[in-house]
């Protein structure tokens, strides 16, 4: 009997034999469910040549069955597979179901040299929007160009992850992390052909808070290598006529990729909500822009906390020890890092968040190191942070997120990005009218002068902290190039799931080439 094709939209539940050519988009790695029993299972994206998008899936023992064929981007028969109606939930496209594909299914590959492009649509976020999604289960898809591939860690939990640098046309490179099959997987292909510059499909990435704002997949995340597809094509077209020029490679080189002055540049005003909405949507949202007052949240006794050096996490070691580290796995320096409680009230509201490291420095005429060197001291010198702090309008990106608390979970707000008022609109409106260049230095140092920070220390610890404010300049300076390279190749992962329990590690130790440096601490 001849056979007769149908396309997706004609198969449906109710029919028994049913043959259609489809082509892969995309082959999972085996999963397996939660259930009891655990079940394994692939899972796949078709389409047909129309366009239209179908998910598939392959249970137990017939994933071996299958191994060999169903290979992305080819061409294949499918011949009587189970239809079953599809979830509103699970549905990738306008077709209302879903096929099981078992070991009565025929599946014959289409022979032909290549296959032609995929003629279903993608739809992404753009890189300057991914902020909105972070820390949410609110999956994202985006296409990039991999430009940078670091080595594979292993975590502490077992997991195998792998960071690489991804990038488009928006020139906004950004930390995608690869975990375990990913890593194993793609990961692998993608390092050992890293000059290829190829081009990758991340279907429902996470988007997370950790290292600012960084890409990592999770479990029902999806990744293409050089999808046969005109925009994968125009995209490599793009950084190939590209890549030799200057600016990208000077944006690899500045480590844009962790740079949070780039990652989340102030918002427009269009973005900030009010201290008062933020307080209700938090929970749900995770994230916000949002303006207002700051002050000192009384009753702090410390305002330093141990980190390690390299990777930002938080440690319980002394400051100045070399350790390796347990997170990063490198070899680094425990440094103190500036954690200060403050409250933000734009009038509507009042939220108690802490701000951490050169972003809280900027805001107060202190090192992590002198409050290190106070509290060694037992200096307290509570009023005139206070008094600093209480002097600034901020803006900042905020994070919500729960922390355990004597077995509670406890909701908490924490700073990933923040910006004086006079560095918000100097950014974002982009004056660079000599006039304005002008004012964010002198508004700092009237914040600097008015705070007179060594007056309260004794002549000895005065002494002292001069020393230690020379050499956490130099510190906390941008790194030279050399030092550039040496940091990136031991720039480490903190798994994302650990990453958001600790905003410490959202801080890097890089001084954002646009952000005024204070005169004190040079
Ligand atoms: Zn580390």
């Amino acid at each position: 009997m001849a056979r007769r094709c149908l396309s997706v939209h004609e198969v449906h539940d109710k029919m028994r034999r049913w043959t259609v050519l489809v082509q892969v988009v995309e082959k999972s790695h085996v999963l397996t469910s939660n259930g009891s029993p655990p079940i394994r299972f692939q899972r796949l994206v078709l389409t047909d040549s129309e366009g239209t998008m179908v998910s598939a899936v392959i249970y137990g023992n017939d994933i071996r069955y299958f191994a060999n064929l169903l290979q992305p981007f080819k061409r294949y028969y499918i011949t009587g597979g189970t239809v079953k109606k599809q979830d509103a939930k699970y549905k990738i496209s306008d077709y209302h179901f879903s096929w099981v594909i078992h070991n009565k299914t025929l599946v014959e590959e289409y022979v032909e040299p290549n296959p032609p492009m995929l003629p279903c649509t993608f739809e992404f976020t753009k890189f300057e929007d991914l902020f909105r999604f972070a820390d949410t289960e609110n999956v994202q898809s985006l296409q990039a160009i991999v430009i940078t591939a670091f080595a594979t860690k292993e975590q502490n939990n077992g997991s195998t992850t792998r960071d690489f640098i991804v990038m488009n046309e928006e020139k906004k490179p950004m930390l995608l992390t690869l975990w375990n099959e990913f890593e194993q997987n793609q990961g692998t292909q993608l390092a050992n052909s890293i000059g290829n510059a190829n081009v990758i499909i991340g279907m429902k990435l996470k988007i997370t808070t950790f290292n600012y704002l960084s890409l990592t997949t999770k479990l029902g995340s999806g990744l293409l290598i050089n999808p046969p597809t005109s925009e994968a094509n125009a995209l490599k077209e793009w950084y190939n006529a590209n890549k030799e020029k200057e600016e990208i490679g000077e944006l690899i080189k500045q480590m844009a990729y962790k740079d949070s002055s780039k990652l989340l540049p102030p918002s427009s005003t269009n973005e900030m909500i009010s201290v008062a909405n933020a307080l209700n949507t938090l929970k749900d949202v995770k994230t916000a822009w949002i303006t207002g007052k700051t002050s000192l949240t009384p009753g702090q006794q410390k305002f330093w906390f141990e980190t390690c050096e390299n990777c930002q996490k938080a440690i319980n070691v002394d400051v100045g020890w070399v350790m390796r580290c347990p997170s990063c796995k490198e070899e680094s320096k425990v440094v103190a890092k500036t954690r200060i409680g403050i409250t933000v009230d734009d009038g509507t509201g009042s939220i108690n968040t802490v701000i951490f490291g050169l972003d809280a420095e900027k805001f107060i005429p202190f090192t992590a190191l002198q409050f290190w060197e106070a509290h060694n001291e037992e200096l307290n010198f509570s009023t005139e942070l206070a008094s600093a702090i209480g002097k600034h309008s901020i803006v900042c990106f905020i994070r919500y997120y729960e922390a355990d608390y004597q077995g509670q979970k406890e909701g908490k707000y924490n700073i990933v990005k923040a910006y004086t008022i006079e560095e918000s609109v100097h950014i974002s409106m982009a004056i660079t009218t000599a006039e304005t260049n002008e004012k964010i230095p002198d508004l700092h140092a009237t914040v600097l002068q008015s705070a007179k920070k060594n007056e309260f220390f004794s002549p000895s610890t005065k002494k002292l902290l001069d020393t230690i404010a020379e050499s956490s300049a130099t510190a906390n300076k941008v790194p030279p190039l050399v030092t550039t390279t040496k940091r990136t190749l031991v720039f480490g992962t903190v798994p994302s799931e650990i990453g958001l329990n600790f905003a410490e590690a959202n801080t890097s130790t890089l001084l954002p080439t646009n952000a005024p440096g204070s005169p004190l601490k040079k």
